[in-house]
């Protein structure tokens, strides 16, 4: 299959999102406002402010690494019901979509009690899956370059010490949640995990790369393996995702932040006029 083809329809899906998803936006370029005003037409509805995005590859484009069996029943069916149950959950409050996702995570106080459990659950949910499939890639380079690689370095000594350090970690993980190399609000690389579908923004933290733990993401391939598992994942992680993801959490409100900044200063601009 045309994976360029099917990463731009991915950007494509994206970037037509209101409530500006941005994960791996930035990969789209230069080009991305063109892409962004010919989707719109197309895209969701105010009942609907979230829709599923289409994979970037085939189901069984990660194989043997990780089977079509559980992308498709991970995508289709446990990461459309997060967005299921977010826009749900949104259409009791539907002012609430325009503050982009990522605002919302960041500071869940901002959402009215009633919803706030759900949108954690099921927005972080789909903010982690979104960002989870355009992490991943079949043929990606095997290892870390650029900036990435030597701030890996410096802080864990050689690239193998994190990915070791990163597997213990998703590992111990008591239960669901998701293993995370984050920017933290000092700007340093740490590994962490969540809980549930808990993000990373809620503790002010950037990720870069983030692996699955929910035994719903290995389960019919390495049942109780969750290391063989984590393991076996950097064959299919992309490299190139990774150190764009870092490079936006340094320089934060540029890249990574773009839609939801944009959209910040479209809300400021329309109070002041
Ligand atoms: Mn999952």
């Amino acid at each position: 299959m045309d994976t360029q083809k099917s990463r731009r329809e991915f950007l494509l899906m994206l970037a037509s999102l209101p409530a500006a998803f941005v994960v791996g936006a930035q990969a789209a370029g230069p080009s991305s406002s063109t892409q962004r005003a010919t989707a719109a037409p197309g895209g969701a509805t105010g009942s609907q402010p979230f829709r599923l995005p289409p994979l970037p590859y085939s189901y069984d484009a990660l194989e043997p690494f990780i089977d079509a069996k559980t992308m498709e029943l991970h995508h289709t069916k446990h990461h459309a019901a997060y967005v299921d149950n977010l826009n749900k959950a949104l259409s009791q409050h539907p002012e609430l979509a325009a503050r982009g996702l990522e605002s919302l995570l960041g500071d869940l106080t901002q959402v009215p009690e009633d919803i706030r459990q759900t949108v954690r659950n099921h927005g972080g949910g789909h903010w982690n899956h979104t960002f989870f499939w355009s992490l991943m890639t079949p043929g990606g380079a095997k290892v870390p370059a650029g900036k990435l690689a030597q701030a890996l370095k410096s802080e864990f000594g050689e690239i193998d010490t994190f990915k070791k350090q990163f597997e213990q970690a998703g590992t111990k993980h008591f239960g669901s949640g998701w293993v995370w190399l984050v920017v933290s609000r000092e700007k340093k690389l740490a590994i962490m995990t969540t809980p549930n579908q808990d993000t990373p923004l809620a503790a002010g933290a950037k990720p870069v790369l983030g692996n699955d733990v929910w035994e719903h993401a290995y389960y019919l391939k390495y049942q109780n393996r969750r290391g063989e598992y984590l393991a076996a994942w950097w064959n299919v992680l992309n490299w190139d995702i990774a150190e764009k993801n870092f490079l936006a959490a340094l320089n934060e409100g540029s890249s990574r932040l773009d839609c939801t900044v944009k959209r910040h200063r479209t809300l400021a601009a329309s109070r002041r006029s």
